[in-house]
């Protein structure tokens, strides 16, 4: 399988020729080759998306015709939903039907963001007798997508569907692991009909081809989600040109459990929200805080849960897949060492294991920090790990569970609600769940996060505002 990027309605080569392998992380088959992207792929991709933009009229098109083309490419998702799957599972690791869910949610984001292209106002404000002022909202214009690994196909689809609706055309730089979904993506939008260059993908690493787009002066938007060390990185980059950002970076999310929870309602969602994508999750409950009187009961059955979970290939769909590639692994065995180091107690799993032919798999693993200062306690692990801490009241587990240098999610398991909504004004972070975790759905409410884990929300209707800009028009007729 030889992939090609995608820019200007067409499959291409990267301008040098240039490929790297693609392993299936399930396997560590090598599956094909990926175009190594560099400047100049850039600029192709950036004109094309630059050409759709302002002479081809993206914005120009009756947004109704705009929405209709969404719907349509919401429509072909769902109609290659196997395709998308399958691609996604041999790339991530994940397991099939976890894979199918995403393209399920992806094709949701088209048809959300597609209801609201035709809907997008802005207002009068009264000035005077003789002036007419109007606000109008207006794309940023060529718009770039810095995807990670971990759900390659829904986050592209999160942010390229509002970008869209809202007028501006997309460059999508998927992950250098994970590149097949976006590429299937952008053909899909080119056999519904849109206009060329309205979605494109560059391909390759991130300091060469994704460097090179989130730096480009004619890139107006970026949108990144992946580790705070990139983000920082890209924030400066954008920093040259005054460009906008989204950071979306991840975090060290809480589920706080205090004794009066259900917890046969509560564990299947803790241990869901850990071992999902084998924990490569930016809101993965990462951490468990518990209240002393049912710690014991909730670790053991915690232990239970988790330690009945089997490894198998994505494509085998049952248990939990690998970790997506060696690098990663590394980080998270890097993140068990120190956790031993710190005196922490490793109450189930902790080692990587061999499956079939790959190394890559990831015991699910608990561990019991020894204070709050444990390194594993505070920083993210992005894999299958989640780290138990014990309190004693509410304050306490508010202390706790505010105490990283992050704020993205949090769970709060409780049946007393003055409590529950106490914390809830409390938590630090984007998003706080009362007795569930996501709620079911996710296109809908605000995300994103606080302090290292980024800024800027995506998704409902709250992105709308982030992916255009207001201009006040003010009308003197006397
Ligand atoms: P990363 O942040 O380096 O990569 C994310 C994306 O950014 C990739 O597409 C990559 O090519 C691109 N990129 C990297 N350097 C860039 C640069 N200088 N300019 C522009 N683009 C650049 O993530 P990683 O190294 O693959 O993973 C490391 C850690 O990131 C993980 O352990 C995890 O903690 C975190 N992570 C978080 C999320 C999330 O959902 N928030 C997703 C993936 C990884």
């Amino acid at each position: 399988m030889e992939l090609k990027m995608h820019i200007a309605g067409r499959a291409v080569a990267s301008a040098s020729g240039k490929v790297f392998d693609k392993i299936d992380p399930s396997t560590l088959e090598r599956i094909g080759t990926v175009p190594r992207g560099d400047v100049e792929d850039v600029e192709r991709a950036v004109s094309a998306a630059s050409a759709a933009f302002h002479s081809e009229g993206w914005y120009d098109m009756a947004p109704a015709d705009r929405a209709a083309l969404l719907f349509k490419l919401a429509d072909s998702i769902l109609a290659n939903k196997e395709k998308l799957a399958r691609a996604e599972s041999q790339d991530v690791g994940k397991r099939l039907s976890e894979a199918e869910a995403d393209v399920v949610v992806a094709a949701r984001y088209f048809r959300f963001y597609a209801g609201v292209a035709d809907k997008i106002g802005g207002e009068t404000i009264p000035i005077g007798p003789d002036v007419l002022d109007y606000t109008v909202r207006e794309p940023f214009g060529v718009t770039a997508h810095v995807t990670p690994w971990n759900y390659p196909l829904q986050m592209a689809s999160r942010s390229v569907s509002v970008a869209l609706a809202t007028g501006n055309t997309a460059i999508i730089k998927p992950a250098e692991d994970t590149p097949q979904t976006s590429i299937i993506l952008a053909e899909l939008a080119q056999q519904v009909g849109f206009p060329e260059g309205v979605i494109n993908v560059v391909t390759g690493f991130g300091g060469e081809v994704g460097d090179a787009l989130v730096s480009h002066p004619e890139v107006r938007h970026v949108t990144f989600t992946g580790s705070v060390q990139t983000a920082s990185r890209i924030m400066q980059s954008a920093a040259k040109n005054n460009t906008p950002v989204i950071l979306e970076c991840g975090g060290k999310p809480p589920h706080i459990v205090f004794s009066d929870a259900n917890l046969d309602a509560a564990l299947p969602v803790i241990v869901k929200s850990i071992t999902q994508n084998a924990g490569q999750t930016c809101s993965a409950g990462s951490r468990l805080l518990v209240e002393r009187s049912i710690a014991d009961e909730t670790i053991a059955r915690l232990k239970k849960m988790m330690g009945d979970i089997d490894l198998a290939p994505g494509m085998d769909d049952r248990g939990m897949g690998p970790i997506v590639s060696e690098k990663q692994i590394v980080h998270i065995e890097e993140g068990l060492r120190k956790a031993i180091e710190d005196g922490d107690e490793v109450l189930l799993g902790g080692r990587r294991r061999t499956i079939g032919s790959s190394d890559l798999f990831f015991e699910p693993t608990i561990v019991r920090a020894a204070t709050p200062n444990s390194h594993i306690a505070r920083h993210e692990v992005f894999g299958p790990v989640i780290t138990v801490l014990v309190f004693e009241d509410e304050t306490e587990a508010l202390k706790l569970a505010n105490d990283t240098p992050y704020g993205l999610a949090t769970g709060v398991w409780t049946n007393e609600l003055g409590r529950a909504l106490r914390l809830a004004r409390r938590l630090t972070g984007g998003q706080v769940f009362i007795n569930n975790y996501g709620a079911g759905g996710g296109v809908e409410m605000p995300f994103g996060g606080t302090g290292r884990s980024g800024f800027g929300r995506q998704k409902g209707l709250e992105t709308l505002r982030y992916y255009t800009q207001t201009k006040n028009v003010a009308i003197k007729f006397n």
